[in-house]
């Protein structure tokens, strides 16, 4: 099994949820190669904040994005290349802010990626600032009176755009984030994740999350039970709430005859473009 960890300096603070997420994501990487014997089709993206550190200490192939557009990038990577496996680490101020268009669109084509939302309710690389998933009455740089927005609540939008892989993970449960991660990357189509991640040092929600969450106990949710369970605040669900087949974007458009890997050699491309530049 490759080693999944680069040799960078870990900066995340200590005790950051980021951690567990990181450690689930090897773990299903190593099931995901154990499985398939496909491990190197695994490529990842990410948005820019704190989330976006785990590129530097996963050694996986990628493209480390812009603010908001981790998502763009991986529907590029993924109708570039169809036979990646294409997963995606995005902030709740990446992907729920800058780039919520991105992401609610890729979930309307139910492009065959997968979505880790690190969802710790705050801005933490840039000190606190609120978020669009910060809780009403939060106290940051930017609210110092409290958060006056209600926050959006990932899973009922991303439903309602129509993804269909739907799931809700704590990052201090790491064995069911791995598996749950492991599905998701299975999955054929759109596979959304939220990581519910405590931010130590601006938003320490270890006991609320301790005290609230609870896993689903039914399974084969219908849209309407997966809407009313994930709205639900106390207590907060988590586990599979939705999975169905449908059409996937790049099955869709790429033509039958259209085969990646006998495309121009990198070398060839790399002299190619040398003209222009
Ligand atoms: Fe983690 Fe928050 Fe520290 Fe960022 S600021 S590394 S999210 S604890």
């Amino acid at each position: 099994m490759p080693n999944r960890l680069t040799q960078k300096k870990n900066t995340w603070c200590s005790g950051c949820g980021n951690f567990g997420i990181l450690n689930a994501v090897q773990k299903a990487f190593d099931l995901f190669e154990n499985e398939t014997n496909n491990g190197e089709s695994l490529v990842m993206t990410s948005g820019i904040g704190c989330h976006g550190k785990i590129f530097d200490y996963l050694n996986t192939s990628g493209f480390y994005s812009l603010h908001g557009r981790a998502i763009a990038t991986a529907q590029g990577i993924k109708l570039g290349n169809p036979n990646l496996n294409v997963i995606m680490f995005g902030g709740d101020g990446d992907s729920m802010g800058e780039g919520l268009e991105h992401t609610l669109f890729a979930a309307k084509r139910n492009e065959n990626i997968t979505l880790i939302l690190h969802n710790n309710g705050v801005y933490g690389l840039t000190t606190g600032q609120f978020s669009p998933l910060s809780k009403i009455g939060y106290k940051g740089p930017s609210t110092p009176f409290g958060n006056p927005e209600s926050p959006f609540i990932p899973i009922p939008m991303i439903l309602e755009a129509g993804a269909s892989f739907v799931a809700r993970a704590y990052s201090a449960k790491i064995n069911d984030l791995s598996q749950l991660i492991l599905r998701g990357i299975k999955h054929k189509g759109f596979s959304f994740i939220e990581v519910l991640q405590p931010c130590v040092s601006f938003n320490n929600t270890y006991q609320y999350y301790n005290e609230k969450i609870k896993p689903l106990e039914k399974t084969n949710l219908t849209f309407e039970e997966a809407y009313l369970f994930s709205k639900s605040i106390d207590p907060i669900y988590t586990g599979l709430f939705y999975q169905i087949g449908k059409p996937v974007y790049s099955d869709q458009v790429i033509p039958e005859n259209y085969h990646p890997e006998e495309r121009k050699k990198q070398e060839k491309r790399i002299s190619a473009l040398r003209k222009y530049f």
